[in-house]
Protein backbone atom coordinates (compact mmCIF):
# COMPACT_ATOMS: atom_id res chain seq x y z
CA UNK A 1 0.00 0.00 0.00
CA UNK A 2 1.71 2.98 -1.30
CA UNK A 3 -0.27 5.35 1.07
CA UNK A 4 0.98 3.32 4.25
CA UNK A 5 2.69 6.18 6.56
CA UNK A 6 5.92 4.91 6.14
CA UNK A 7 6.77 2.44 3.39
CA UNK A 8 8.70 -0.94 3.96
CA UNK A 9 12.13 -0.75 3.76
CA UNK A 10 14.53 -3.45 2.81
CA UNK A 11 15.27 -4.86 6.52
CA UNK A 12 11.90 -4.36 7.18
CA UNK A 13 9.69 -7.55 7.44
CA UNK A 14 7.22 -5.89 5.73
CA UNK A 15 9.08 -5.28 2.69
CA UNK A 16 7.34 -6.72 0.10
CA UNK A 17 5.72 -5.81 -3.42
CA UNK A 18 2.13 -6.61 -2.37
CA UNK A 19 0.24 -4.67 0.65
CA UNK A 20 0.14 -7.12 3.39
CA UNK A 21 -3.08 -7.68 5.82
CA UNK A 22 -3.52 -9.03 9.02
CA UNK A 23 -6.95 -9.62 9.78
CA UNK A 24 -7.61 -10.25 13.63
CA UNK A 25 -11.38 -12.66 14.35
CA UNK A 26 -12.21 -14.86 11.53
CA UNK A 27 -16.07 -14.43 12.70
CA UNK A 28 -18.47 -12.48 9.55
CA UNK A 29 -16.71 -9.36 8.77
CA UNK A 30 -13.16 -10.68 9.11
CA UNK A 31 -13.96 -13.27 6.46
CA UNK A 32 -15.54 -10.88 3.98
CA UNK A 33 -12.74 -8.44 5.03
CA UNK A 34 -10.00 -10.85 4.22
CA UNK A 35 -11.62 -11.88 1.19
CA UNK A 36 -12.18 -8.17 -0.11
CA UNK A 37 -9.01 -7.18 0.58
CA UNK A 38 -7.33 -10.56 -0.97
CA UNK A 39 -9.75 -9.77 -4.22
CA UNK A 40 -7.64 -6.19 -4.53
CA UNK A 41 -4.20 -8.04 -4.97
CA UNK A 42 -3.18 -7.87 -0.89
CA UNK A 43 -1.44 -10.65 0.69
CA UNK A 44 -3.74 -11.40 3.69
CA UNK A 45 -3.81 -13.04 6.69
CA UNK A 46 -6.41 -13.58 8.77
CA UNK A 47 -6.08 -14.63 12.61
CA UNK A 48 -8.47 -16.29 14.92
CA UNK A 49 -8.39 -18.37 18.62
CA UNK A 50 -8.02 -21.32 17.50
CA UNK A 51 -7.50 -23.25 14.43
CA UNK A 52 -11.26 -24.52 13.91
CA UNK A 53 -12.38 -20.96 13.82
CA UNK A 54 -9.48 -19.65 11.41
CA UNK A 55 -10.84 -22.61 9.06
CA UNK A 56 -14.53 -21.73 8.95
CA UNK A 57 -13.15 -17.76 8.45
CA UNK A 58 -11.52 -19.13 5.40
CA UNK A 59 -14.85 -21.43 4.09
CA UNK A 60 -17.11 -18.08 4.59
CA UNK A 61 -14.62 -16.44 2.25
CA UNK A 62 -14.51 -18.84 -0.02
CA UNK A 63 -18.37 -18.67 0.03
CA UNK A 64 -18.75 -15.29 -0.17
CA UNK A 65 -16.36 -15.74 -3.16
CA UNK A 66 -18.19 -18.46 -4.84
CA UNK A 67 -21.12 -15.94 -4.76
CA UNK A 68 -19.58 -13.17 -6.03
CA UNK A 69 -18.58 -15.30 -9.16
CA UNK A 70 -22.53 -16.58 -9.33
CA UNK A 71 -23.67 -13.11 -9.61
CA UNK A 72 -21.08 -12.32 -12.00
CA UNK A 73 -19.28 -9.83 -9.92
CA UNK A 74 -15.49 -11.65 -10.11
CA UNK A 75 -14.55 -13.89 -12.48
CA UNK A 76 -13.18 -17.46 -11.05
CA UNK A 77 -9.79 -16.79 -12.28
CA UNK A 78 -9.91 -13.51 -9.47
CA UNK A 79 -11.49 -15.88 -7.06
CA UNK A 80 -8.84 -18.59 -7.27
CA UNK A 81 -6.22 -15.87 -7.20
CA UNK A 82 -7.93 -13.92 -4.18
CA UNK A 83 -8.37 -17.48 -2.55
CA UNK A 84 -4.26 -17.87 -2.55
CA UNK A 85 -3.89 -14.79 -1.31
CA UNK A 86 -5.62 -15.75 2.12
CA UNK A 87 -3.79 -17.67 4.92
CA UNK A 88 -4.77 -18.26 8.14
CA UNK A 89 -3.18 -17.99 11.94
CA UNK A 90 -3.61 -18.79 15.36
CA UNK A 91 -2.34 -15.70 17.70
CA UNK A 92 -1.01 -11.87 16.65
CA UNK A 93 2.80 -12.80 16.32
CA UNK A 94 2.58 -12.90 12.45
CA UNK A 95 1.05 -9.03 12.49
CA UNK A 96 4.44 -8.32 12.37
CA UNK A 97 4.95 -8.53 8.93
CA UNK A 98 1.71 -6.54 8.07
CA UNK A 99 1.52 -3.16 6.91
CA UNK A 100 -2.27 -2.86 8.02
CA UNK A 101 -4.28 -4.92 10.74
CA UNK A 102 -7.75 -4.72 10.55
CA UNK A 103 -9.34 -5.31 13.82
CA UNK A 104 -12.90 -7.68 13.47
CA UNK A 105 -13.62 -8.97 16.93
CA UNK A 106 -16.24 -8.89 18.75
CA UNK A 107 -18.16 -5.75 19.93
CA UNK A 108 -16.44 -5.42 23.39
CA UNK A 109 -14.45 -2.50 24.61
CA UNK A 110 -12.79 -4.29 27.28
CA UNK A 111 -11.93 -7.32 24.75
CA UNK A 112 -10.90 -4.84 22.07
CA UNK A 113 -8.63 -2.94 23.88
CA UNK A 114 -6.38 -5.83 25.30
CA UNK A 115 -6.52 -6.59 21.73
CA UNK A 116 -4.97 -3.28 20.40
CA UNK A 117 -2.50 -3.38 23.60
CA UNK A 118 -1.27 -6.50 22.16
CA UNK A 119 -1.00 -5.43 18.80
CA UNK A 120 0.91 -2.26 19.51
CA UNK A 121 3.77 -4.74 20.55
CA UNK A 122 3.51 -7.44 18.17
CA UNK A 123 2.68 -5.38 14.58
CA UNK A 124 5.35 -2.99 12.96
CA UNK A 125 5.40 0.46 14.59
CA UNK A 126 4.73 1.89 11.47
CA UNK A 127 1.80 -0.26 10.69
CA UNK A 128 -1.55 0.81 10.81
CA UNK A 129 -4.03 -0.80 13.50
CA UNK A 130 -7.97 0.11 12.22
CA UNK A 131 -10.72 -1.63 14.11
CA UNK A 132 -13.71 -2.73 12.73
CA UNK A 133 -15.98 -1.66 15.33
CA UNK A 134 -19.63 -0.67 14.88
CA UNK A 135 -20.42 1.45 17.39
CA UNK A 136 -17.32 1.43 20.16
CA UNK A 137 -15.12 5.02 20.23
CA UNK A 138 -12.25 4.70 18.41
CA UNK A 139 -10.44 6.71 21.35
CA UNK A 140 -11.43 4.59 23.92
CA UNK A 141 -9.70 2.03 21.58
CA UNK A 142 -6.67 3.15 21.08
CA UNK A 143 -6.49 5.07 25.15
CA UNK A 144 -3.44 3.32 27.15
CA UNK A 145 -1.36 2.79 24.05
CA UNK A 146 1.92 4.57 23.67
CA UNK A 147 1.09 5.76 19.97
CA UNK A 148 -2.72 6.06 19.86
CA UNK A 149 -2.04 7.93 16.59
CA UNK A 150 -1.77 5.32 14.45
CA UNK A 151 -5.06 3.77 14.94
CA UNK A 152 -8.26 4.43 13.30
CA UNK A 153 -11.93 3.46 12.58
CA UNK A 154 -12.08 1.73 9.54
CA UNK A 155 -16.06 0.27 9.38
CA UNK A 156 -16.92 -2.14 6.37
CA UNK A 157 -20.77 -2.99 5.61
CA UNK A 158 -22.06 -6.52 5.70
CA UNK A 159 -21.71 -8.55 3.44
CA UNK A 160 -18.31 -6.59 2.84
CA UNK A 161 -18.07 -7.58 -0.77
CA UNK A 162 -21.43 -6.19 -1.71
CA UNK A 163 -21.80 -3.34 0.58
CA UNK A 164 -19.75 -0.31 -1.67
CA UNK A 165 -19.45 1.78 1.83
CA UNK A 166 -16.91 2.05 3.88
CA UNK A 167 -17.22 4.40 7.37
CA UNK A 168 -13.95 6.00 8.59
CA UNK A 169 -13.64 7.36 11.97
CA UNK A 170 -10.80 8.86 12.84
CA UNK A 171 -9.92 8.83 16.98
CA UNK A 172 -8.86 12.10 18.84
CA UNK A 173 -5.74 11.33 18.66
CA UNK A 174 -5.39 9.56 15.01
CA UNK A 175 -3.05 11.17 13.19
CA UNK A 176 -4.36 12.85 9.82
CA UNK A 177 -1.97 10.61 7.60
CA UNK A 178 -3.02 7.34 9.18
CA UNK A 179 -6.66 8.17 8.85
CA UNK A 180 -6.07 9.45 4.59
CA UNK A 181 -4.42 5.71 4.48
CA UNK A 182 -7.38 4.36 5.89
CA UNK A 183 -9.55 6.10 3.27
CA UNK A 184 -6.84 5.37 0.71
CA UNK A 185 -6.66 1.81 1.49
CA UNK A 186 -10.71 1.68 1.40
CA UNK A 187 -10.98 2.72 -1.98
CA UNK A 188 -8.39 0.83 -3.42
CA UNK A 189 -10.77 -2.08 -1.97
CA UNK A 190 -13.46 -0.39 -4.23
CA UNK A 191 -15.26 1.36 -1.70
CA UNK A 192 -17.07 4.76 -1.36
CA UNK A 193 -15.28 6.40 1.37
CA UNK A 194 -17.88 8.78 4.20
CA UNK A 195 -16.09 10.29 7.32
CA UNK A 196 -17.62 10.39 10.89
CA UNK A 197 -16.71 11.64 13.97
CA UNK A 198 -16.09 9.59 16.99
CA UNK A 199 -19.41 9.48 18.00
CA UNK A 200 -21.20 6.16 19.53
CA UNK A 201 -22.27 4.32 16.77
CA UNK A 202 -20.81 6.90 13.95
CA UNK A 203 -23.64 7.87 11.52
CA UNK A 204 -24.88 4.33 9.95
CA UNK A 205 -24.63 2.02 12.87
CA UNK A 206 -26.60 4.98 15.04
CA UNK A 207 -29.32 5.49 12.22
CA UNK A 208 -29.71 1.75 11.83
CA UNK A 209 -29.66 0.73 15.57
CA UNK A 210 -32.67 2.66 16.16
CA UNK A 211 -34.75 0.98 13.09
CA UNK A 212 -33.66 -2.91 14.40
CA UNK A 213 -34.51 -2.01 18.01
CA UNK A 214 -38.48 -0.44 17.26
CA UNK A 215 -38.79 -3.31 14.87
CA UNK A 216 -37.98 -5.47 17.80
CA UNK A 217 -39.97 -3.43 20.28
CA UNK A 218 -43.47 -3.97 18.26
CA UNK A 219 -42.68 -7.76 17.75
CA UNK A 220 -42.39 -7.94 21.70
CA UNK A 221 -45.74 -5.85 22.00
CA UNK A 222 -47.49 -7.61 19.67
CA UNK A 223 -47.90 -4.81 17.32
CA UNK A 224 -47.28 -7.53 14.03
CA UNK A 225 -45.84 -10.39 13.32
CA UNK A 226 -41.92 -10.77 12.30
CA UNK A 227 -43.40 -11.67 9.06
CA UNK A 228 -45.66 -8.80 8.65
CA UNK A 229 -43.31 -5.74 10.06
CA UNK A 230 -40.19 -7.58 7.89
CA UNK A 231 -42.57 -7.33 5.08
CA UNK A 232 -43.78 -3.61 6.00
CA UNK A 233 -40.38 -2.10 6.25
CA UNK A 234 -39.47 -3.84 2.87
CA UNK A 235 -42.57 -2.87 0.94
CA UNK A 236 -43.08 0.26 2.52
CA UNK A 237 -39.60 1.45 2.54
CA UNK A 238 -38.30 0.07 -0.17
CA UNK A 239 -35.42 -1.62 2.02
CA UNK A 240 -33.43 -4.63 0.58
CA UNK A 241 -34.28 -6.75 3.84
CA UNK A 242 -36.79 -6.52 6.98
CA UNK A 243 -35.23 -5.47 9.89
CA UNK A 244 -35.82 -9.06 11.29
CA UNK A 245 -34.20 -10.67 8.00
CA UNK A 246 -31.10 -7.80 8.47
CA UNK A 247 -30.54 -8.45 12.40
CA UNK A 248 -30.18 -12.26 11.63
CA UNK A 249 -27.56 -11.23 9.34
CA UNK A 250 -25.52 -8.89 11.21
CA UNK A 251 -26.03 -11.42 14.43
CA UNK A 252 -28.54 -10.08 17.48
CA UNK A 253 -25.18 -9.97 20.14
CA UNK A 254 -23.75 -7.78 18.20
CA UNK A 255 -26.83 -5.38 17.45
CA UNK A 256 -27.19 -5.75 21.34
CA UNK A 257 -24.19 -4.73 22.35
CA UNK A 258 -24.47 -1.93 19.76
CA UNK A 259 -27.74 -0.78 21.47
CA UNK A 260 -25.96 -1.14 25.01
CA UNK A 261 -22.89 1.16 23.62
CA UNK A 262 -25.35 4.23 22.16
CA UNK A 263 -27.42 3.51 25.71
CA UNK A 264 -23.90 4.08 27.85
CA UNK A 265 -23.09 7.03 25.40
CA UNK A 266 -26.19 8.93 24.84
CA UNK A 267 -27.96 7.99 27.98
CA UNK A 268 -31.31 8.61 25.97
CA UNK A 269 -33.97 6.30 26.21
CA UNK A 270 -34.49 6.00 21.89
CA UNK A 271 -31.08 3.27 23.07
CA UNK A 272 -32.94 1.16 25.79
CA UNK A 273 -32.68 -2.18 24.07
CA UNK A 274 -35.77 -4.08 23.64
CA UNK A 275 -35.61 -7.09 26.56
CA UNK A 276 -36.59 -9.93 23.40
CA UNK A 277 -32.89 -8.70 22.29
CA UNK A 278 -31.74 -9.42 25.37
CA UNK A 279 -33.43 -12.87 26.29
CA UNK A 280 -32.74 -13.95 22.87
CA UNK A 281 -29.09 -13.41 22.86
CA UNK A 282 -29.26 -15.40 26.51
CA UNK A 283 -30.78 -18.10 24.84
CA UNK A 284 -28.19 -18.21 22.12
CA UNK A 285 -30.49 -17.26 19.27
CA UNK A 286 -27.76 -14.93 17.48
CA UNK A 287 -28.73 -15.06 13.77
CA UNK A 288 -27.26 -16.92 10.95
CA UNK A 289 -24.28 -17.63 12.22
CA UNK A 290 -25.57 -19.82 15.28
CA UNK A 291 -28.59 -21.15 13.07
CA UNK A 292 -31.09 -19.68 14.68
CA UNK A 293 -32.28 -15.98 15.21
CA UNK A 294 -35.56 -14.35 14.33
CA UNK A 295 -35.51 -17.22 11.74
CA UNK A 296 -34.34 -20.48 11.13
CA UNK A 297 -31.12 -21.35 9.14
CA UNK A 298 -30.31 -24.75 7.50
CA UNK A 299 -26.57 -25.66 7.90
CA UNK A 300 -24.77 -24.12 4.66
CA UNK A 301 -22.95 -26.92 2.58
CA UNK A 302 -19.65 -27.06 2.91
CA UNK A 303 -17.70 -24.98 0.04
CA UNK A 304 -16.29 -26.19 -3.02
CA UNK A 305 -12.76 -27.10 -3.13
CA UNK A 306 -13.01 -26.84 0.65
CA UNK A 307 -10.36 -29.71 2.88
CA UNK A 308 -13.15 -32.65 3.66
P1 LIG B 1 -18.39 -12.52 14.82
O1 LIG B 1 -18.89 -12.94 16.17
O2 LIG B 1 -18.99 -13.12 13.61
O3 LIG B 1 -16.80 -12.78 14.72
C1 LIG B 1 -15.88 -12.40 15.71
C2 LIG B 1 -14.69 -13.34 15.60
O4 LIG B 1 -13.66 -12.87 16.48
C3 LIG B 1 -15.04 -14.77 16.04
O5 LIG B 1 -14.62 -15.68 15.04
C4 LIG B 1 -14.26 -14.95 17.33
O6 LIG B 1 -13.80 -16.27 17.55
C5 LIG B 1 -13.08 -14.00 17.09
N1 LIG B 1 -12.38 -13.61 18.32
C6 LIG B 1 -12.87 -13.51 19.58
N2 LIG B 1 -11.87 -13.13 20.43
C7 LIG B 1 -10.75 -13.00 19.68
C8 LIG B 1 -9.40 -12.67 19.96
N3 LIG B 1 -9.01 -12.39 21.21
N4 LIG B 1 -8.51 -12.67 18.96
C9 LIG B 1 -8.89 -12.97 17.69
N5 LIG B 1 -10.16 -13.29 17.36
C10 LIG B 1 -11.07 -13.31 18.34
O7 LIG B 1 -18.48 -10.92 14.81
P2 LIG B 1 -18.63 -9.96 13.53
O8 LIG B 1 -20.08 -9.81 13.21
O9 LIG B 1 -17.66 -10.39 12.47
O10 LIG B 1 -18.17 -8.57 14.17
C11 LIG B 1 -16.80 -8.24 14.33
C12 LIG B 1 -16.69 -6.73 14.50
O11 LIG B 1 -17.23 -6.09 13.32
C13 LIG B 1 -17.48 -6.17 15.69
O12 LIG B 1 -16.78 -5.08 16.21
C14 LIG B 1 -18.78 -5.70 15.02
O13 LIG B 1 -19.43 -4.69 15.74
C15 LIG B 1 -18.26 -5.19 13.70
N6 LIG B 1 -19.24 -5.16 12.60
C16 LIG B 1 -20.17 -6.16 12.47
C17 LIG B 1 -21.07 -6.11 11.40
C18 LIG B 1 -22.08 -7.22 11.20
O14 LIG B 1 -23.01 -7.03 10.39
N7 LIG B 1 -21.97 -8.35 11.86
C19 LIG B 1 -21.03 -5.05 10.49
C20 LIG B 1 -20.04 -4.07 10.63
C21 LIG B 1 -19.15 -4.13 11.71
Amino acid sequence: MGTAPAAASESDPRASVRTRVFVVGAGIMGSGIAAQSALAGCAVTVEDVSEELARRGLDNARRALDSAVRKGRVSPASRDEALANIDTAIGLRRADAAQIVIEAAPENLALKRTLFTELEAAAHPSAILATNTSSLPVTSIASGLRDPGRVVGLHFFNPVLQMDLVEVIPGLRTRPEVAEAARAFARRLGKTVVDSRDSPGFVTTRALAVLVNEAAWMLYEGTATREDIDTAYKLGFRHPMGPFELTDLVGLDTALAILDVLWDGFRDSRYRACPLLRSMVAAGKLGRKSGEGFYSYPAPPPPAGAAP
